[in-house]
């Protein structure tokens, strides 16, 4: 088992398959970033290769990221392999949807358990403002596609944004009244590429939960209030499905965290809000033997960190919310 120096099992991998997206959300990247050369990504014989060490240590559970996951040509033998793997008991994907309607299907079938889709309105005109270049359409469409794979239960992730949709956190609450769905809402993070506006357009949970509630009255607390992951969990009177609230800035979970997070190219990076990595990359392709390569794991994972440094000031200006992958 992988522990840290504070006793935290960590078990949970997230994996970004690439940097690059189809959209440019204005709280993740600027619209003319600059991606990385396909060099400099992990291979798929590499990721499986790191997987497999992760999966001896320990990790039972991955995510695939990005950037967008669904823009990786070959993602879906990717899944294959990765569930293949002995010892990885759930593979999910966090994904805006957009190639959802297409490869849903073909998704499930390779082995994926899950998806959590990136919807943060449901107004197209201020999808499109969010979102840069994205037609609301293909995510809804992308939605339907995966519950009839049964990527069940089908979690929403939606940043509120002050200015963009800070009022629609109340429909899109509505939703879990007739569906199945966890609704989370999460808290903007300052990184680089758009700190100031990740700053000043910052919407507390605690502000999207009081909106909420004036419009739909009270929410009643799921599991005594205790935290799923790193969401806390609520649901209205009656409804079929569940509202979360990641309230990463001002409520941090640190004591909860269970992740390990390996960026494109192929960094473990130990926090997602601290610029600590260990470039594992580079020794896998000069040699590295897997007990090597497990040893390096290791001796990073014993120095993960405890607590961000957001309310002294401190974001990470090494690399934006996409190159790490959420
Ligand atoms: N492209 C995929 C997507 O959008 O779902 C996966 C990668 S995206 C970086 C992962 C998650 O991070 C998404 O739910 C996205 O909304 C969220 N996210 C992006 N920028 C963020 C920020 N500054 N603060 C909080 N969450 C953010
Ligand atoms: Fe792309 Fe996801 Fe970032 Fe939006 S949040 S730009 S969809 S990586």
């Amino acid at each position: 088992m992988a522990y840290d120096r504070f006793g935290r099992n960590l078990h949970y991998l997230r994996i970004s398959l690439t940097d690059r997206c189809n959209l440019r959300c204005v709280y993740c990247m600027p619209e003319d970033i600059k991606f990385m050369p396909h060099a400099a990504l992990m291979q798929d014989n590499e990721i499986l290769r790191l997987a497999r060490i992760f999966a001896r240590l320990g990790v039972d559970k991955i995510r695939l990221t990005g950037g967008e996951p669904t823009v990786r040509p070959g993602v879906v033998e990717l899944v294959r392999g990765l569930r293949a793997i002995p010892g990885i008991r759930e593979i999910t994907m966090t994904t805006n949807g957009i190639l959802l309607s297409r490869l849903a299907k073909p998704l499930a079938e390779a082995g994926l358990d899950r998806v959590n889709v990136s919807l943060d309105t449901l107004h197209a005109a201020k999808f499109r403002r969010l979102t840069r270049w994205g037609d609301i359409e293909d995510v809804l469409d992308g939605i339907q596609a995966a519950e009839e794979a049964e990527l069940q239960p089908v979690k929403l992730n939606a940043v509120v944004v002050r200015g963009y949709n800070e009022a629609d956190v109340v429909d899109m609450a509505r939703l879990t009244l007739d569906h199945p769905w966890q609704v989370r809402f999460i808290e903007m993070m300052p990184f680089a590429g758009a700190t100031d506006f990740q700053r000043l357009m910052l919407v507390t949970a605690e502000q999207m939960k009081a909106r909420i509630e004036e419009a739909l009255g009270p929410l009643e607390p799921v599991d005594g209030g205790r935290l799923d992951g790193e969401a806390r969990l609520y649901r209205l009177p009656g409804a079929r499905g569940q509202i979360g609230f990641i309230a990463s800035v001002t409520q941090p979970f640190c004591a909860a965290c269970t992740r390990l997070r390996l960026t494109a190219d192929g960094h473990l990076r130990l926090c997602l809000l601290r610029e600590d990595e260990v470039d594992i990359l580079t020794p896998l392709r000069q040699g590295a033997s897997d007990e090597d390569l497990r040893r390096l794991i290791q001796q990073a994972v014993w120095r993960k960190p405890w607590g961000h440094g957001l309310a002294q000031g401190e974001a990470p200006q090494d690399r934006t919310m996409s190159q790490i992958g959420g």
